[in-house]
């Protein structure tokens, strides 16, 4: 998984750096949030999934194949997170 975040869109809340440290920064000096991973460690996957839903401004992309696939990131984003995980699986089989 990747996660970016637009940063025109952005409203430098912190929101997302409070919730995920290590994946998220505000930078300097304007407070606009940017990732520091290249990838989300699994672990973090649901959590990632969460502060993207609960950006005020949808500002948070989680893009669920590392591979990159955008168009199929931003379906996801709109599915709820248990419906996105099912879809991923659902690919997982389609792809296997
Ligand atoms: S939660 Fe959204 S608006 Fe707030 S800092 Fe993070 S990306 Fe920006």
């Amino acid at each position: 998984m990747r996660v970016v975040v637009d940063q025109d869109l952005c409203s430098t809340t912190g929101q997302c750096v409070l919730t995920l440290p290590s994946t998220f920064r505000q930078r300097e000096p304007d407070g606009v949030a940017e990732v520091c991973v290249a990838t989300v460690p699994q672990a973090l996957h649901a959590a990632v999934r969460l502060a993207a839903s609960q950006c005020p401004v949808a500002a948070i992309r989680v893009i669920e194949s590392d591979a990159g696939d955008d168009e199929r990131a931003s379906a996801n984003l709109a599915r709820s997170p248990p419906e996105a995980e099912r879809h991923a699986a659902k690919d997982q089989h389609n792809l296997g």
